[in-house]
């Protein structure tokens, strides 16, 4: 009688479910405790980010590697899962530790302590990216804490600077370690599913396969410095101000991408009027700074002979940035100003939502929302999936939670938060998917 016990222990192991209870709580603990971590970018030093994981990971006995990418402490992190096929190649669940800066005065509490409060976890970063983050990393410490061995293996892969364009993060890792990302899927931040932004009282879950691209101008205009007492027509701020009129004056350009027909097909009607359906659907302009003045503070007194200010353009892609440029400088159609793009323009096809993985990230959502509705999606914003989508990998958006259009509003933004119970659920999801086969 007294082998029997010991017999019965291998099939125990494999047939364990997780214990969610206890899963649940751990992952709030360790979502708490990476949030106090305040790995803002800049400098994006997320050494203590990456001791983190790799603590978590080594705790169940999977090694981290951590690649320095910077002087500031910008490190990666990549740690490997092993699945049962070797000749398929891995699945990359990618994260990044770094988050945007803060202003403090609006938030309520610390937005570095993980403050638990009305159903979500509070703090920079929650949605952005370590909610999902922690989902990743628990869903492959679970696996390997269960022996549950995945179909394939999977690359847990977090980097250090994707809020700057990930220079020193997956642009570092693809040049300098391109074998630790030999993978044929990326599972990245981008879509998500909603009840209110895509139409109003419907379930809808976008699973990001293109997103527009950044080309952020500066608009320089030139004039005569003078003294304020006495009003010249060659005030550079006002040269700038009626240029900014000017290149927004028209509705922004653009046709519909073919991914937005999707989403109507699969919607069944057409799309809520907001700023982010307007954002998916158009080439947009966004002022979002304004230079000038002569002094620190700027007198008042003063006629400064240059002003300038950012616009935030938002193309679909496609469209030829250089082609645009050329439109807006049409547009101000005035010597004293000059207009200059700031950003490197990669123009990137939308990824293919016909693979195995796409259908397996179908069934896990409909799994866990039964009638929800999933469709391929246009996001406005940048993430890191464009530098695996020109290797010609389908890298997807998925942010595995139901998100109110108010909490979607945190993102970058004040009191960023995580719905607790979708932070749940989405990890199950997460879960769900690296052990399923595709
Ligand atoms: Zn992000």
């Amino acid at each position: 009688m007294r082998f029997v016990p010991l017999l019965l222990i291998p099939a125990l192991l494999i047939a364990a479910e997780p214990d969610w209870k206890t899963v649940d709580a751990e992952s709030i603990d360790l979502l708490q405790r990476y949030l106090r971590i305040p790995s803002i970018n800049p400098p994006a030093d997320t050494r203590a980010a990456a001791e983190l994981f790799k603590t978590e990971l080594a705790r169940v006995g999977i090694e981290a590697k951590l690649f320095e990418a910077g002087p500031k402490g910008q490190t990666n992190l990549v740690a490997r899962l092993a699945g049962k096929d070797r000749a398929k190649k891995p699945l990359i669940l990618m994260s990044h530790f770094d988050v945007v800066p803060v202003d403090r005065a609006a938030w309520r509490m610390d937005p570095f302590e993980g403050v638990i409060k009305d159903g979500a976890i509070w703090g920079r970063g929650a949605l952005d990216m370590k909610g999902i983050g922690i989902m990743q990393l628990m869903a492959v410490l679970t696996m390997k804490k269960y022996e549950i061995v995945p179909d394939r293996d999977i690359v847990l892969f977090a980097t250090c600077d994707e809020e700057s364009g990930g220079d020193l993060g997956v642009r570092w890792m693809l040049k300098n370690h391109p074998e630790e990302l030999e993978a044929e899927y990326v599972l990245d931040e981008g879509g998500f599913g909603t009840r209110d932004v895509l139409q109003k009282g419907k379930l809808v879950f976008g699973i990001s396969v293109a997103e527009k691209q950044p080309a952020w101008l500066r608009i320089r205009a030139k004039g005569t410095a003078a003294h304020g007492s006495q009003p010249i027509p060659d005030n550079a701020n006002m040269t700038l101000l009626r240029a900014i009129e000017k290149a927004m004056a028209a509705p922004p350009s653009g046709k519909a991408h073919p991914i937005i027909a999707e989403m109507l097909k699969t919607i069944g009607g057409a799309m809520d009027a907001n700023k982010f359906t307007n954002a998916i659907q158009k080439n947009t302009l966004t002022l979002t700074t304004m230079k000038s003045g002569v002094g620190d503070p700027p007198r008042a007194n003063v006629i400064p002979s240059t002003a300038e200010a950012t616009l935030d353009c938002r193309l679909l892609p496609g469209v030829n940035a250089q082609e645009f440029i050329s439109e807006i400088r049409a547009r101000i159609n005035d010597p004293r100003v000059t207009v200059e793009l700031l950003t490197t323009i990669d123009d990137t096809p939308a990824t293919s939502f016909t693979t195995p993985l796409f259908e397996t990230l179908k069934r896990v959502i409909k799994k866990h929302h039964p009638g929800a509705e999933v469709t391929p999606m246009m996001v406005p914003y940048s993430t890191d999936s464009p530098k695996f989508r020109r290797k010609g990998l389908p890298a997807y958006g998925f942010t595995p939670m139901i998100l109110t259009a108010p909490i979607l509003a945190t993102m970058h933004s004040d009191e960023e938060r995580i719905p607790l119970d979708q932070f749940h659920i989405g990890m199950h999801m997460m879960f769900d998917v690296i052990r399923s086969e595709f």
